[in-house]
């Protein structure tokens, strides 16, 4: 196993002082961010850690938590002469009988775009009404809040699914189920939201640092949270703080709460998590895609029969305990939500192995 740094010797002095830190108790460090996620083992981290420290993966993959209802609902405006948009990791993740692709497969329109702007692109020069899925955490709300505040076409809507990702940490912080020592923070979110939302975690005496996406970024992050266990201290810090802020990006934060209300969400294979969700504001209402339409997708299937999302999602299994992964469960055929896009963790566990590529 090698490291990949661009700063090999930092890297291995950093790994060192990790060691050298190391307690002599397990340690469990949580993150909750797909890239994390492919960063850690894209480059075989856990390799490089103490035996008795252990990289935990969260629910930061935003096609995996999105709920099923949610994708049954975008199928059924597909199905029913709408123009579909959706980010293209969106498109092979199974809803109840079916994903997006299959829908498409079958004559429904859906088409793959880079942003929301496309999508307002495509209302503008369509005889027909046009959709965007709005899937995605405090990352894309902020251009989708834009996007309906900027006065699109009439036949343009979005059917919002944004999840928030502190009440989803606050729900892990509460779960007795999940025992952990340490939180890394998202670095994108945190982009958006800043480091104060994180302040009630340190409170509740769990060190949180923020950080980055290089491989050095979450070395650091494992080593800033060992030196705050070591001196007894929970605090915030900010590992990422040539892009992160404290307060964050007020323009952004604006704009989403003149378009959205805090709603309660479901996240696939963990539930419902009280306001850990967005929904378009009345005033807006004429962009909201469930008012608009009278959507009805019946009974739906949380997850695939045998999948194991939810517990790969806080952390009380790992891929290779699920009897799918590998055999039904491939990148090339994704039987559940966490195999489908880069940032989940049963694709990158496969793509790159527990510990990093062989
Ligand atoms: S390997 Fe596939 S079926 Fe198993 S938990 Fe992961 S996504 Fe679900």
């Amino acid at each position: 196993m090698s490291l990949e740094f661009r700063d090999r010797a930092l890297g291995k002095k950093v790994v060192r002082l990790i060691h050298s830190l190391m307690l002599d108790d397990a340690v469990r460090i949580m993150h909750v961010c797909g890239t994390h996620e492919q960063t850690i083992t894209k480059h075989g981290l856990r390799t490089l850690l103490p035996l008795n420290l252990e990289l935990l993966s969260g629910p930061g993959c935003p096609v995996c938590v999105t709920s099923t209802k949610d994708i049954d609902e975008a199928i059924f405006l597909a199905k029913s002469g709408a123009t579909l948009v959706t980010y293209g990791d969106m498109m092979r993740v199974p809803g109840s009988d079916m994903s997006l692709a299959e829908a498409k497969a079958d004559g429904a329109d859906v088409k793959v775009a880079y942003s929301v702007n496309d999508a307002v692109r495509m209302a503008s020069n369509a005889k027909n009404d046009v959709v965007f899925f709005g899937i995605g955490f405090e990352t894309t709300a902020p251009s989708n809040a834009a996007a309906i505040f900027n006065k699109p076409p009439e036949n343009f809507s979005i059917l919002i699914s944004h999840k928030l990702v502190p009440p989803a940490m606050d729900a892990l912080v509460g779960d007795g189920d999940v025992n952990f020592d340490g939180l890394i923070a998202p670095g994108h979110v945190s982009t958006i939201i800043g480091t104060r939302p994180y302040e009630r975690f340190a409170g509740m005496g769990m060190p949180v640092v923020v950080t980055g996406f290089e491989p050095l970024d979450v070395l650091f992050a494992i080593l800033m949270i060992l030196k705050q266990m070591r001196k007894g201290r929970s605090e915030v810090e900010n590992e990422y703080a040539r892009v992160v802020t404290e307060q964050g990006n007020r323009k952004a934060q604006e704009l989403m709460d003149e378009v959205f209300d805090v709603a309660d969400a479901y996240w696939r294979g963990i539930g419902e998590i009280a306001n850990s969700g967005l929904a378009i504001k009345p005033k807006f209402c004429q962009f909201d895609a469930r008012e608009k339409y009278d959507i009805d997708v019946g009974e739906v299937q949380d997850l695939p029969l045998g999948c194991s999302c939810g517990l790969i999602l806080t952390a009380k299994a790992t891929p290779e305990e699920c009897e799918l992964f590998g055999k039904t469960c491939t990148p090339e055929n994704p039987y559940g939500p966490c195999m489908v896009g880069a940032e989940g963790t049963c694709h990158n566990w496969w793509k790159y192995g527990r510990y990093g590529v062989e």
